[in-house]
């Protein structure tokens, strides 16, 4: 029996101290305890990113350094199952995308009288047949009725919402510009056109 061990033990004894094996060995050792304190580093870096506390990236720090280099990959296995699920900037991103599409939402008006979904670019309800806008018969874009004039050019509109609503749907878009009194706006207005027609 120890005609057969005592080679092996000798292979093995002489396999050690070779300088090159020992070498290799400590210089795997020197890397085992830098991953081991690089993880206790990333782990303090990945908490920081997951949470505005400051004392919790210090805990994930530690409990790295607590599991030993032989076995910290178990405390890394930890760690990655309780830490939070979120960085605070994918938080963050989170929050903005739900404020956009809520922003969207609020942007598709309901109609005031049956509060159907409406388009803000349409003219009318097409469920109640509500009006919902007005063209300028100056821009030609669309204003709401309520407004006394409109915001983008300028021009006044005849008082009484309903009355230039009605009329406005009755008549083509180009005519109510005749019946509209005239102002210091759509003098200019005018003037312009006038100077740039001749
Ligand atoms: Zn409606
Ligand atoms: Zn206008």
């Amino acid at each position: 029996m120890d005609a057969i061990l005592e080679p092996i033990g000798q292979f093995w004894e002489g396999f050690l101290s070779n300088p090159i094996v020992q070498l290799a060995s400590q210089l795997i050792v020197i890397y085992v305890v830098l991953l081991w304190l690089g993880t206790a580093y990333w782990a303090f870096r990945d908490m920081q990113a997951r949470t505005e506390n400051p004392i919790l990236p210090y805990f994930a720090a530690a409990l790295i350094i607590f599991f030993t280099p032989l076995l910290f990959l178990f405390a890394v296995v930890l760690y990655l199952i309780v830490r939070p699920r979120e960085t605070l900037a994918e938080v963050y991103e989170r929050s903005l995308a739900e404020e956009s599409l809520l922003a969207e939402v609020e942007k598709n008006e309901l109609c005031p009288v049956c509060r159907d979904r409406v388009d803000p670019e349409w003219l009318v309800c097409p469920n109640c047949r509500t009006r919902l806008h007005r063209v300028c018969p100056s821009c030609n874009r669309l204003a709401d009725p309520t407004w006394p004039l409109c915001a983008y050019c300028g021009r006044e509109f005849e008082r009484g919402g309903a009355r230039a609503a009605a009329r406005a749907r009755s008549v083509p878009a180009s005519e109510p510009a005749t019946d509209v009194s005239p102002t210091d706006a759509t003098a200019e207005h005018a003037r312009l056109r006038g100077a740039t027609n001749t």
